[in-house]
């Protein structure tokens, strides 16, 4: 490490005030030759900043103070409030590199934060999700998360894998035949207490990735039932439309919406016709593979339609649009995407279903797949370890190990180096 760098923490874009962050050695020594001095730690002191090459003002800054290591990258740290202008960043941005400080990459700050051993991986990723929560229940998981509960949880499982794998070496080191049975048995009880525990903790219905990624409602349907009606009067009703999603095509339409806190994905799957077009063939498989896989599905039926005969697939709400021309299915919701009426009432059922479903629970859940894959790798080694074949100590040991490291990963505490770019280059910059 060793370098300084810096980066605006506050958004991008014309604003009011803008906080510049620099970590590193040199952020005293740049904070000295901009400000005058040192601020006493921790406490905001209103300064002239100067460019130290002519000695003329910049601007008038909150200038703050945190030396390491009670910062939150671990290093010497100071912010710069300044007023949010373009000039005003350009200019210090020179002077900073001509003081040997480097803008920071994404994530940057708070990768030094993790490798200073001020934060888990799984706090780290918090911030990353708190930075990027459009909904209330996303904010919420995310500051959870931040608090430590996913890493409390983690480690108190890898304690006692590693109380279990201590018994057994100890029974490789010293056998004593008198009493290897037993605490073989006993480890291989509390090996099959810790494996139910982790599966129980995978099989959440994916609600923590849910929340985070938002819940997917695939609207179906015959073409001109008035799908993508229903979805823009859905859309419509619901004020806070939280973001546009982008990369979608002409056959798969989707909108973010934030549904009584829960951040819920909208996609209009165009029609599922039948089509000699190749193109267009590829369309309605896209179409039908987003309805396979979504959370809920509203299947849309127009007036005099039966009620239809749908059985595999997710949760189905049978919509009767076009209430207006005439009576749907009976036990279809009616609604008229047209006139809006029956809207209110459908817009209820969905947010009640979606709320029923990934209502938090008591124990932190797994909001990331990279978290699921290890503890299905974990659960794997396991099983393993628990084979009722007659297998020698030392096997069993090597797969304990194995899922110690699988938990280890999740929060950061083994062999993480290869993931560190990878879950970091998904910050922004500033961060
Ligand atoms: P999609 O192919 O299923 O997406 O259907 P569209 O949303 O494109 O609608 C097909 C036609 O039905 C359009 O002419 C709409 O204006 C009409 N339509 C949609 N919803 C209603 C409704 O509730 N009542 C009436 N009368 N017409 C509707
Ligand atoms: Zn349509």
């Amino acid at each position: 490490m060793g370098e300084t760098i810096f980066a605006l923490a506050s958004g991008r874009g014309r604003a009011g005030v803008a906080v510049l962050r620099l970590s590193g050695p040199r952020a005293g020594g740049a904070v000295a030759a901009l400000a005058g001095g040192l601020p006493a730690p921790r406490l905001a002191r209103l300064a002239a900043l100067r460019d130290p090459g002519d000695g003329t003002v910049i601007d008038r800054a909150l200038v703050l103070w945190f030396p390491a290591p009670a910062s939150f990258t671990g290093e010497d740290v100071a912010e710069f409030h300044v007023h949010g202008g373009r000039a005003i960043l350009n200019r210090l941005t020179v002077i900073l590199g001509a003081l040997g400080l480097r803008p920071a990459g994404p994530g940057e700050f708070t990768r030094r934060a993790f490798e200073n051993g001020k934060l888990d991986l799984s706090q780290a990723e918090a911030i990353a999700d708190l930075v990027d929560a459009e909904t209330e229940a996303q904010r919420r998981q995310a500051l959870r998360q931040l608090d430590g509960a996913m890493g409390r949880l983690y480690e108190a499982w890898r304690d006692r894998l590693k109380v279990l794998l201590a018994r057994l070496e100890a029974l490789i080191d010293f056998p004593d035949e008198g009493l290897d049975e037993a605490i073989e048995g006993e480890v291989l009880a509390g090996t099959a207490r810790l494996r139910d525990e982790l599966a129980r903790h995978l099989a959440d219905g994916h609600r923590g990735e849910r929340l985070r990624d938002g819940f997917e409602i695939a609207i179906t349907g015959a073409p001109n039932v008035g799908k993508s009606s229903l979805l823009n009067r859905l859309a419509a009703a619901e004020v806070a439309i939280v973001s546009e999603i982008p990369g979608t095509t002409r056959d798969v339409i989707e909108v973010a919406l934030d549904l009584g806190g829960y951040r819920v994905v909208l996609i209009d799957t165009a029609g599922l016709r039948e089509t000699d077009d190749p193109i267009e063939r590829e369309g309605v498989r896209r179409a039908r593979q987003r309805a396979a896989t979504a959370d809920l599905r509203l299947h849309v039926v127009g007036p005099g339609d039966p009620a239809p005969g749908l059985k595999a697939g997710p949760e189905t709400i049978t919509v009767a649009n076009k209430a207006d021309l005439g009576p749907g299915p009976a036990d279809a919701v009616p609604v008229s995407a047209r006139t809006g009426a029956g809207i209110d009432r459908l817009l209820a059922l969905i947010t009640a279903r979606v709320a029923e479903r990934l209502e938090p629970g008591e124990a932190p859940a797994i909001t990331r797949a990279r978290h699921r894959l290890a503890v299905e790798e974990a659960v794997a080694a396991l099983e393993r370890a628990l084979s009722p074949l007659p297998l020698p100590a030392e096997l069993r040991a090597e797969d304990l190990r194995l899922a110690l490291r699988a938990l280890g990963r999740v929060v950061g505490a083994v062999d993480v180096e290869d993931l560190l770019d990878v879950i970091f280059f998904e910050f922004c910059i500033g961060k």
